[in-house]
């Protein structure tokens, strides 16, 4: 039977009907289409799509399960390997992963393998099933485990080590879990309330998590070690701002993408007038850079009453790293792309302080530079002025330091993050494990959680055989 070309378009709400709300975008799979789609997959003897998930879910096995209709089954199956499939279903950038080797990816469209995960994680949900499915752990524990921050490095690795036998304890500073799952990535992406089930199916599972602590100054790393923790993992992030280092950038209406998306998304300014914490958003918004961050710094502008928004960015479309989709939801919503510009000043008023505006100049793409992507090279004479009364800088973030700050034997690399063996995540202090955003510089939340994965097997490798 001949295959179909194209995967099943997903349900969305419509952009004039969504820039109104927070409610999310992408509606998801009805049972219809998820058939329709997981008859497409070939069921490959040699799954190549396996190879391209960072936490080795048996792809093949599960879709073979949703064509039987036995979605528990299905669910079971992903969470032999996943703990956060509803969260992975809906923000893994999964036509760089799974999907990108997907052998009909060859010919046509891959296996729409994250719409499906998603689908038998919300089936899941929506049938109450999640807490009847909870798998057995050991009731014997075999040492005590520290894991630092609890986004989805700290969360993965916390849930495989419980499920080894290990009494797991997650540290998190902040008050509420998840990282950047909860303070970065909006509620039309990813619900709050999917990422509170998730993390609710950890706790019953049984890890325990102290919110409210910050490791490296309330507590140490080898304080931790002094009160019988047998190792740590640190899954601390990369949540220090970078900035443009421009002539205006202190100016009222300048933020940087990390605060401005904590604001709205922790202290739930997307909810006022209901919460009272407003947040203030001028009529016409720049949002400089072109990655998810950007992305989402951009679509909550809108949705907070922006008239205009802009995505400025230096090079050109096909180096923008946010993820297709979203680049796609971006411009259905009515953002306006300015390619191929930097920012060189913000201009202020004077009087107030405020930004009035912001001073551009046009680049061409030169030859290739250490990223692989063409080098950006400003064209002398084509500066020019766009008038803006707010600008989000979302160029990046960098490792939060303080973790190595307390600890000067902690091997780093040259951008402040912590330096891990490739395989098991260790760091050059025996014991101490490190992974994620920490370990790569911002990076995506299915590489975080393989680097949780990795480093649980690790650890419970390196304790077993000193036992
Ligand atoms: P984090 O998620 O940053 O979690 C680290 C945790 O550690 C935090 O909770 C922090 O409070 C805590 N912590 C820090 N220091 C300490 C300390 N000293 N003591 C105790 N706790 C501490 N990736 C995708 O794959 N798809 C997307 O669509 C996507 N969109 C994104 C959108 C935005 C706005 C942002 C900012 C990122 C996005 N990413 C996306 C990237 C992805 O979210 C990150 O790569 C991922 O969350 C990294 O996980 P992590 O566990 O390493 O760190
Ligand atoms: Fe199915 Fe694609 Fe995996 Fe083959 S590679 S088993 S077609 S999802």
């Amino acid at each position: 039977m001949a295959v179909e070309p194209k995967k099943t378009e997903m349900p969305k709400q419509k952009p004039e009907e969504r820039i109104k709300n927070f409610h999310e975008v992408a509606l998801g799979f009805t049972e219809e289409d998820a058939l329709k789609e997981a008859k497409r997959c070939l069921q490959c003897k040699k799954p190549t799509c396996i190879e391209g998930c960072p936490v080795e879910i048996d792809i093949p096995s599960f879709i073979k399960l949703i064509k039987e209709k036995d979605y528990n089954s299905a669910i079971k199956k992903i969470k032999e390997k996943n703990s956060l499939p509803a969260i992975c279903g809906r923000v893994c950038p999964q036509e760089e992963q799974c999907e990108a080797k997907c052998v009909l990816g060859k010919k046509m469209e891959p296996v729409g393998i994250g719409r499906l995960e998603r689908f038998v994680a919300d089936w899941e949900r929506k049938q109450g099933l999640i807490e009847s499915n909870i798998v057995e752990v050991p009731k014997e524990k075999i040492a005590k485990i520290a894991v630092v921050g609890s986004g989805p490095a700290g969360l993965t690795c916390a849930g495989d080590l419980v499920k080894l036998g290990y009494d797991v304890t997650i540290f998190e500073s902040l008050h509420l879990t998840g990282g950047v799952l909860r303070y970065g990535i909006p509620e039309f992406r990813l619900p709050k309330e999917i990422l509170d089930v998730e993390i609710n199916y950890l706790k019953n599972l049984g890890v325990k998590i102290i919110t409210n602590v910050l490791i490296g100054k309330t507590i140490t790393i080898p304080e931790l070690f002094k009160e019988g923790y047998k190792s740590i993992f640190i899954g601390t992030g990369a949540g220090l701002p970078n900035f443009l280092g421009i002539p205006g950038e202190n100016l009222n209406g300048v933020y940087s993408a990390n605060e401005y998306l904590t604001r709205v998304n922790l202290m739930e300014s997307y909810k006022f007038p209901e919460t009272d914490t407003p947040i203030k958003i001028g009529k016409k918004v720049a949002v400089i850079g072109a990655g998810n961050v950007a992305m989402d710094s951009a679509r909550v502008s809108l949705r907070l009453g922006a008239e205009e928004v802009y995505i400025v960015y230096r090079r050109s479309e096909s180096e923008m790293p946010a993820r297709k989709e979203e680049i796609e939801n971006a411009k259905e919503e009515g953002i306006k792309f300015h390619l191929l510009t930097n920012p060189i000043e913000i201009i202020g008023n004077n009087e107030t302080g405020k930004v009035k505006a912001m001073k551009c100049i046009k680049n061409k793409l030169g030859e290739p530079d250490s990223s692989g992507r063409r080098r950006p090279i400003p064209i002398a004479g084509s500066e020019y002025i766009m008038e803006v009364d707010t600008v989000i800088c979302a160029i990046g973030q960098s490792p939060n330091p303080l973790i190595p700050q307390s600890m000067p034997d902690l091997k780093l690399g040259a951008h402040g993050n912590i330096l891990t063996d490739e395989k098991t995540g260790e760091t050059s202090i025996p014991f101490v494990y490190a992974g994620g955003d920490i370990a790569t510089g911002a990076a995506t939340v299915i590489a975080a959680m393989g680097a949780g994965k990795r480093a649980a097997r690790a650890i419970n490798e390196k304790l077993k055989n000193l036992s």
